[in-house]
């Protein structure tokens, strides 16, 4: 598989540091509020790596913070009247609940900062000691001029980044371009007690803390959206690696910026969305359909009509997939065919492509393409009209949902075996009355399912129900 390094710029090969295993770390959500849509995109792009390097065969130990403790947190605390604690814990839940619905897989450990405190301490401590940090008025800062290497994944010199900067006259900071790793405490903020006096973490520290106590001091992949680039992720290196000594991470990758009616996603503009608002109006499932539609790296617009396109894509797919299972629970004959079984190896030829547009740097697009391929030939291979065994039809649906489930799409109806049951019952009973000629019943039956959105059709096989 290939990778685009954000850190070299190139496509690259992928090769884990252990055979067989993954170690993967990425930058979680501050939790002060509910996540809005330009989160998720990093959220299910990164899922779908991790799913697909699962699929590849490889143990993957994948690590996601929380900041739970922040600025942002700490104001938000204020307004609400709570505690900082209060409102971490209040929108950690409401995460868990958004990344449910996006049918995002939950990491392997999902480690906090307020719960990485020692770790972070032992750090600052050890940056200190060998001389990349310093002590000034309770704060503790990196001293950026040491690490040499400093700006390399954003491609800035230290030199430009120091021109640019202002040095604010209340900083105890020795140069501009130093960073905060440990804050003294302020009046009416959280703190914990440390060597350098009450405190709280400052921002980066912690992903070194974490990815260093949960994956080691070298990982194989780092990811995270765009804007984390500078100074986020520049500055999870210098303390990583002016701490360990070696390299930090092997592969950095980094998602495109998500738009909202092709303008820059921002407060004042009130076209800042949260996907509870937006799967209120297209469904969780949805707004994962779009987020893979383009590639990762590639700018995507959000917009009424991409919504809607995205909710149509993922209906025909649903289509497919409850019209197979119709066909194999209702086919005329049993055992598949000699000719059905060389229709089913022809089907291999889209897993393949499917493979080949995700080791390509995850290209979700192609891969997405390759799966309405494959439906458009499931549809004319294994139409009603043809009478497919019911063999067959399984065996159809599997090979789609087997490129489905790798991409972690057609989840959201998999729990509507209750509506099913019910639907079946009141087709049977729907039968029922019209062979004794109670039309009047039938009838009934028909508009109440109706107006369950279900809507019935004859075929060969008997009554066939879709969603409308
Ligand atoms: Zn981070």
């Amino acid at each position: 598989m290939k990778i685009f390094n954000s850190l070299t710029r190139k496509k690259e090969e992928f090769q884990p540091i252990e055979e067989g295993k993954v170690r993967m770390y990425a930058c979680g959500p501050t939790v002060y509020n509910y996540i809005h849509v330009g989160n998720a995109r990093p959220l299910i792009v990164f899922d779908v790596l991790r799913r697909y390097l699962e699929h590849k065969g490889f143990d993957v130990h994948f690590v996601q913070n929380f900041t739970d403790i922040d600025d942002k947190i700490i104001k938000r605390a204020n307004e609400e009247g709570i505690s900082s604690s209060e409102v971490a814990v209040k929108y950690t839940t409401e995460y868990f609940i958004d990344a449910e619905g996006l049918g995002v897989l939950p990491a392997t450990v999902h480690p906090k900062a307020t719960e990485s405190i020692p770790d972070i301490i032992a750090l600052v401590q050890k940056l200190i000691d060998n001389g990349f940090a310093y002590e000034a008025g309770g704060d503790v800062y990196f001293r950026t001029d040491k690490f040499k290497e400093y700006g390399k994944l954003s491609r800035q010199p230290l030199e430009d980044l120091e021109s640019g900067a202002r040095v604010d006259i209340n900083d105890n900071k020795e140069a501009a371009m130093d960073f905060a790793l440990w804050k003294a405490a302020k009046p009416g903020e959280p703190y914990w007690p440390s060597p350098w006096g009450d405190g709280r973490p400052g921002w980066h520290i912690e992903c070194s803390a974490m990815s260093v106590r949960h994956l080691g001091t070298t990982i194989d992949i780092h990811c995270g959206g765009q804007d984390l680039i500078f100074p986020h992720h520049e500055n999870e290196i210098a303390q990583s690696e002016a701490a360990n000594g070696c390299r930090f991470v092997n592969y950095w990758m980094h998602n495109g910026f998500l738009s909202i009616d092709n303008k820059k996603m921002s407060k004042s503009l009130n076209n800042f969305f949260t996907v509870r608002e937006a799967a209120k109006s297209y469904g969780y499932e949805t707004i994962r359909m779009f987020m893979l539609s383009a590639h990762y790296r590639s700018p995507l617009n959000y917009s009424e009509e991409s919504l809607l396109q995205a909710k149509a894509a993922l209906q025909r797919l649903y289509t497919t997939d409850e019209h197979l299972a119709f066909l194999s629970n209702n086919a005329l004959s049993e055992k598949i065919t000699e000719e059905e079984s060389e229709f089913l190896l022809s089907l291999s030829a889209y897993k393949e492509r499917f493979e080949q547009a995700m080791d390509d740097d995850l290209n979700t697009a192609d891969a997405v393409s390759v799966i309405f391929e494959l439906v458009r030939a499931i549809n004319s291979g294994c139409s009603p009209e043809k009478n497919p065994s019911s063999e067959f039809a399984a065996l159809c649906r599997a090979r789609l949902r087997d490129l489905t489930n790798i991409l972690g799409l057609l989840y959201s109806r998999e729990n509507s075996e209750d509506l099913a049951a019910e639907v079946e019952t009141l087709i049977e009973a729907r039968q029922q009355a019209r062979a004794e000629r109670n039309y009047a019943e039938a009838d009934r039956i028909r508009d109440q399912l109706k107006e369950m959105g279900i809507i019935l059709e004859d075929t060969h096989q008997g009554i066939k129900w879709k969603r409308a």
